[in-house]
């Protein structure tokens, strides 16, 4: 990858991540436009591809077996860096591509004609493109079509993104959801009042819709937020954060009362039957319980405690509701915000690990890592950049988090 286009992959992945589209199921919409560029260019093979940091995937894909391949070796990738169509009429006489795995082996791209998926802030995320077994020529009418019709993905997934509520649920969309979050939090910082959030994960969800198929998973989980829904209140905020993954904002509501509320929706939902040809269907999900509280940095920071409480939850055997607890609340400070490389050093200097500090304040911090095993309950913390080196003591843990107190 050039300097230039590595420099602004985060934002490009950051971009992506904003239309919540990855690993998403297929839809009409979508496949309506692959089908289309198909049929108009008479050739064997199109798809929506979307590129992941580590992976090409397909939103759509007509003509093409895997849904998802490494992104090393993916013309598509070459695609995205290019601000008009990437047309390559014969593989084998372009020497970027005559020992691709894609050309030499399945599905033995010959002709390749990629038009990029362009964001608003001028990221590409991906391609619409049509291949061929064999080598062909496009004219230029050709390219302005496939571009037409990569502007209509693009918008497709601006109106999925701007919508308020989801299609399917009849909840918030993320964004939605997030607004509403925004203003929420800000009031109950300035006037010190509680607020309380709740994050639902359905259990194996993949084993439903590899079972039953897609249609009926559909259905479930239309009907577990039905259920969700009975149990809430109107000034409460339900929004769907993802596939099968939803957030409940709770105004007003200490984590006590916020974890009773999560115990109701689990129970409300392990009540949902949904009848299919084989007997009733029943799901569970997972909860996780966040309040705010004086460490909490901001919103994010209290979505990301509701996410580990629901982890543990996941750990713990599913079908469960989890708090996430800081011990000490009283004496951490407020935190900051902050993305710095740290050091966590122990025994006595001799060993160490790369960590990420994620939130800063005089008097603890939160911390990431690759894995928590074998950190001891004391540490000492160094940050290079600002110069500091704090002995900690883990306060709270989970997945590949770490929560210290400076002692
Ligand atoms: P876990 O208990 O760990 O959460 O397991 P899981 O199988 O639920 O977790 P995973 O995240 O691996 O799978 C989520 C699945 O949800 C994968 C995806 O196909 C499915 N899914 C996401 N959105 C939708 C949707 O809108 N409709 C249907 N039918 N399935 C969806
Ligand atoms: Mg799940
Ligand atoms: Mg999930």
């Amino acid at each position: 990858m050039p300097a230039e286009g590595q420099k602004r992959e985060p934002e490009r992945l950051a971009a992506l991540d904003r239309y919540d589209i990855l690993d998403t199921p297929c839809e009409e919409a979508f496949d309506r436009i692959t089908r289309l560029t198909r049929r108009i260019f008479d050739v064997p093979m199109s798809t929506i591809t979307l590129i992941d940091g580590h992976r090409q995937w397909f939103k759509s894909r007509t003509g093409v077996a895997a849904c998802e391949t490494p992104r090393g070796p993916a013309l598509c990738d070459v695609a995205i860096r290019e601000t008009r169509a990437l047309i390559v009429p014969d593989t084998n006489e372009d020497p970027r591509f005559l020992a691709n795995p894609f050309v030499v082996g399945a599905p033995h791209i010959r002709f390749y004609a990629g038009a990029p998926l362009i964001t608003p802030e001028g990221h590409g995320i991906g391609t619409l493109c049509a291949m061929d077994t064999k080598p062909r020529s496009f004219l230029d009418d050709q390219v302005e079509t496939l571009t037409d019709l990569a502007r209509i993905v693009m918008s497709e997934l601006e109106l999925r993104m701007l919508a308020m509520t989801d299609g399917l649920t009849g909840t918030l969309s993320r964004r939605a959801f997030r607004e509403e979050f925004a203003r929420a939090f800000a009031l109950a910082q300035r006037h010190r009042h509680d607020l309380s959030c709740i994050m639902v994960d359905l259990d194996h969800f993949k084993s439903v819709n590899d079972r039953h198929g897609h249609a009926v998973g559909d259905l479930v989980l239309a009907a577990a937020t039905a259920a969700c829904r009975e149990e809430l209140r109107k000034s409460d905020a339900f929004g769907r954060m993802g596939g099968e993954e939803f957030a409940v904002l709770l105004p007003y509501t200490s984590l006590a009362s916020a974890l009773r509320v999560a115990e109701k929706l689990r129970a409300a939902i392990a009540h949902v039957r949904i009848p299919t040809p084989g007997g009733a269907l029943q799901v569970t999900a997972s909860f996780g319980v966040a309040a705010l509280d004086g460490a909490t940095a901001d919103m994010d920071g209290l979505l990301e405690n509701a996410d580990a409480a629901l982890y543990a939850a996941k750990h713990e055997g599913r079908n469960r509701c989890r708090e996430w607890r800081t011990v000490a609340i009283a004496h951490q400070g407020t935190r900051r915000r902050v993305l710095k490389a740290g050091l966590i050093s122990f025994n006595g200097g001799r060993s160490s690990l790369d960590c990420t500090v994620r939130s800063l304040s005089d008097e603890s911090a939160s911390l990431r890592i690759v894995d928590t095993a074998g950190v001891p309950e004391t540490f000492k913390l160094l940050i290079e950049a600002d110069g500091l080196s704090r002995k900690c003591q883990i306060v709270a843990k989970a997945d590949r988090r770490l929560d210290v107190a400076f002692v």
